[in-house]
């Protein structure tokens, strides 16, 4: 592994998996390096903390992808500092030299000024965190029996910080189930007292999607009987209950945080090369430059242009689009040609709030309701990796809509990043 490697890829998200495939199509000799053995599909992840699919559905063997290939090496290792003047990455597994450097390594939650007490949030950026909220859940729910009054609201209501697409479709679905699934599991407690709280800084859900999405999906919420709190700042959270800036206080012990994420670059690069989002400077080709050699794609790098002065939105479309599109640079390098700077292709974007009930934004098309729920449904089915994956997604999905039966109750303990 030490040995030069013509290309070194950290990270197999969307990113890495995309640029990956490519090259080694194009017979280049690659490595790709990530901490876990295996992909996950981010976007489904709120159905895993639900219980509405098991992990396995949505976290795909990075071997499996490539068994048929012989262009590439898998690395399962953390990659901890990249030694640019010596074209080589220090990783937990030891070191590699590279040729061509990619990283991928996408994004990681951004607690903000809560960064001292993010131990009693629960985040949803991976399978083991979508695991945990998921156990949390359950084992709140089993110790209501013995509680006195202000313990029941403590362990009966889940509060959900931010509501971009992750917090309303996690928010809409947990109003489902308390009126669908835990009734049925629980038929000894009264689930009228339970309340879902969305916490929302600004005075809109789903603030990068249009008013009409925005306000399809607040009215969705509410429908459902989410306490959609807009305009509103969280101040404080001790386990028991969230503190307002307002002065107002709820009780509630399960806090899930989907309010922040910033890029997670790898040490080594200097800090004048990090953004204020966390993310890589990367010029027009995805170049992070002064190092001709080194590219960043996907979540972890700060794409800016005139279209997208903030930066490009941190997408699966954007990390899958980059990846193919830096293949493309890496064969015209090879052939001797110029390089062709990157332009994102705007797929549009996608939220589903519950049961027929989703906003879809296609560049030219703007849909609610359930064309866009099937919608939402086709594209996420198609994404997944692997058939069989496909067809267990099915199966799950017609049974939790025919039945609303999520298997939510078995309880696994300790999960880790
Ligand atoms: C809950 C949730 C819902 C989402 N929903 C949507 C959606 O509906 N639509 C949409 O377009 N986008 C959605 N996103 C965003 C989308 O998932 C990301 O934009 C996308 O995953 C970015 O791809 P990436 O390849 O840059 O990073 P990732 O997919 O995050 O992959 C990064 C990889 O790098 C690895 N890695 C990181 N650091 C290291 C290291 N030091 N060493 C080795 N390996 C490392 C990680 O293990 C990971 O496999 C969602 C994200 C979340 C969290």
């Amino acid at each position: 592994m030490e040995r030069n490697h013509e290309i070194v890829i950290i990270g197999a998200g969307f990113a890495g998996l995309s640029l990956a495939k490519k090259l080694i199509k194009a017979n280049f000799e690659v490595l790709l390096i990530d901490k876990n053995n295996y992909h996950t599909f981010q976007p489904l992840l709120y159905q895993v903390a639900t219980g509405g699919l098991e992990p396995s559905n949505i976290a795909y063997p990075i071997r499996r992808i490539f068994r048929e290939e012989k262009n590439i090496r898998l690395l399962m290792a953390e990659v901890q500092e990249i030694l640019p003047s010596e074209n080589k990455i220090k990783t937990s597994l030891g070191e590699v030299g590279y040729r061509h450097l990619i990283i991928a390594t996408g994004s990681t939650n951004n607690f903000f000024n809560f960064e001292p007490i993010k131990e009693y949030f629960l985040p949803l950026k991976s399978v083991p965190d979508a695991l945990k909220i998921k156990a949390h859940i359950v084992n709140n729910l089993e110790r209501l029996n013995m509680q006195d009054e202000t313990a029941i609201d403590e362990l009966m209501n889940i509060a959900v910080i931010g509501a971009g697409p992750a917090g309303v479709e996690i928010a809409g679905i947990l109003a489902e189930m308390k009126h669908k699934v835990l009734p049925k599991d629980y038929p000894e407690f009264d689930f009228d007292r339970m309340n879902i709280y969305l916490f929302e800084a600004k005075d809109k859900v789903l603030p990068v999607m249009s008013e009409k999405s925005s306000t399809y999906s607040l009215k969705y919420l509410q429908e459902l009987g989410v306490d959609v709190l807009l305009g509103t700042m969280v101040k404080d959270f001790d386990e028991r209950k969230i503190m307002l800036e307002s002065g107002e206080s709820y009780y509630c012990n399960t806090v899930i945080w989907t309010a922040g994420v910033k890029g997670a670059p790898v040490n080594g690069l200097e800090q004048e090369l990090i953004d204020r989002g966390n993310r890589i400077l990367v010029n027009k080709f995805n170049q992070v430059l002064p190092y001709q050699n080194i590219y960043a794609i996907g979540d972890v790098a700060a794409h800016y242009d005139t279209e997208n002065p903030r930066g490009l939105p941190m997408l699966a479309q954007v990390a899958i689009q980059q990846g193919s599109h830096l293949a493309k640079n890496l064969i015209n390098l090879r052939q001797g040609k110029t390089l062709v700077p990157f332009a994102y292709q705007d797929k549009g974007v996608m939220a589903t709030v519950g049961k027929n009930k989703a906003v879809v934004e296609l560049p030219k098309l703007k849909l609610q309701g359930f064309i866009a729920w099937f919608i939402w449904m086709f594209v996420h089915l198609l994404a997944l990796i692997g058939f069989r994956n496909r067809i267990i997604t099915v199966i799950d999905w017609i049974q939790n809509y025919a039945n609303y039966d999520r298997p939510l109750s078995a309880i696994f303990r300790r999960y880790e990043n």
